[in-house]
């Protein structure tokens, strides 16, 4: 006989609105200009989503200068550096760009604070494309990295009393305020968004693992390895005290030794993790156990992003 065990899936989890759409725009890229369109860096963080685009017909790059000039470039969701669309006009290249609208919105109010002469303060991890693309819409040296509350103790301001923060989209909300705390506490004058600029997607997924913390005796968390939203996933169950929290990219991940005498499992994926990848999951669980499946729904999401006109009109 199966042991039985309960699977609570947090909702929301999965897709956000940005990779929905930054998925399209290569799905829509190939349909308009046929294979191979070429993608800077993987669109969205998830090893599924791309080996099925690239059968389609996407061809992955790192860089711009891996791409022939004749065929289209997409940039990735990240965002990237404002050197790199110049670049592709230089060279005159069609590119569409994927970047979320929810960073565009932090490389904007990046661009409008410095206009008003406030040095940048980025709180976000170092080497993450999205905090390259949007370091990168402003001079170099004109944007301080800090990861953690101890790096507030060593930045360098030009003007202490002239600054501004922002945020990458996808970090922990917790470790976020104690960082902001910090920079206040050493710059009071520091101006920032009325709420940091973590995005909904990622705040409602981390607040679903938080209510379903108590409930479970582990935690597995769908995503990739370079996937920050999914990674602080797992680091916010284990914050919650999930005694046994994972990162997992697909079935074949789970360790079911380190999941033995579990009643309750709780399952969320990042947003760059399709929901054909939970099924997955569900499957091989269903396959061990006398499964019952739960769902714990903290918020409803029916955001939508339109992809770029040049996409919406015919060739
Ligand atoms: Fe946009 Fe947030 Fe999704 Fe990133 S996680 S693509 S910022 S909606």
């Amino acid at each position: 006989m199966k042991p039985s065990l309960t699977l609570y899936l947090a909702a929301p989890r999965g897709f956000c609105a940005g990779v929905d759409r930054a998925i399209k725009i290569v799905e829509m890229a190939l349909e308009k200009w046929g294979a191979p369109v070429y993608v800077r860096h993987e669109i969205v963080h998830n090893k599924y989503v791309v080996d099925s685009l690239r059968d389609k017909g996407a061809v992955f790059v790192e860089e711009l200068d891996e791409c022939p000039d004749d065929r289209p470039v997409i940039f990735s969701a990240h965002g990237v550096p404002k050197s790199v669309p110049a670049e592709a006009a230089r060279r005159e290249m069609i590119y569409v760009d994927a970047t979320c609208p929810l960073v565009s919105k932090v490389h904007k109010e990046a661009e409008r604070h410095s206009e008003n002469g406030l040095q940048m303060v980025m709180i976000g991890h170092a080497g993450h494309p999205e905090v390259l693309g949007t370091m990168g819409q402003l001079p170099e040296g004109e944007v301080l990295l800090v990861e953690t509350v101890e790096d507030v103790a060593t930045i360098t301001p030009r003007d202490p009393e002239q600054l501004a923060f922002i945020t990458q989209t996808t970090l922990s909300v917790d470790d976020t305020a104690a960082i902001v705390a910090a920079l206040q506490a050493r710059f009071p004058k520091i101006v920032g968004p009325a709420k940091e600029d973590i995005c909904y997607a990622t705040t409602n997924r981390q607040a679903a693992v938080k209510a379903m913390a108590h409930e479970i005796d582990a935690l597995l968390v769908i995503g990739a390895p370079n996937s920050s939203n999914s990674r602080r996933l797992v680091e916010v169950g284990r914050a919650a005290g999930c005694r046994y929290a994972q990162l997992v990219q697909r079935a074949a991940d789970i360790d079911w030794r380190a999941l033995e005498g579990a009643r309750s499992v709780g399952v969320t994926a990042g947003a760059s993790a399709p929901e054909v990848l939970i099924d997955e999951v569900i499957d091989a669980f269903r396959q061990r156990y006398d499964l019952t499946v739960d769902q714990i729904e903290t918020a409803r999401e029916d955001i939508e992003f339109k992809v770029p006109r040049v996409l919406r009109e015919a060739s």
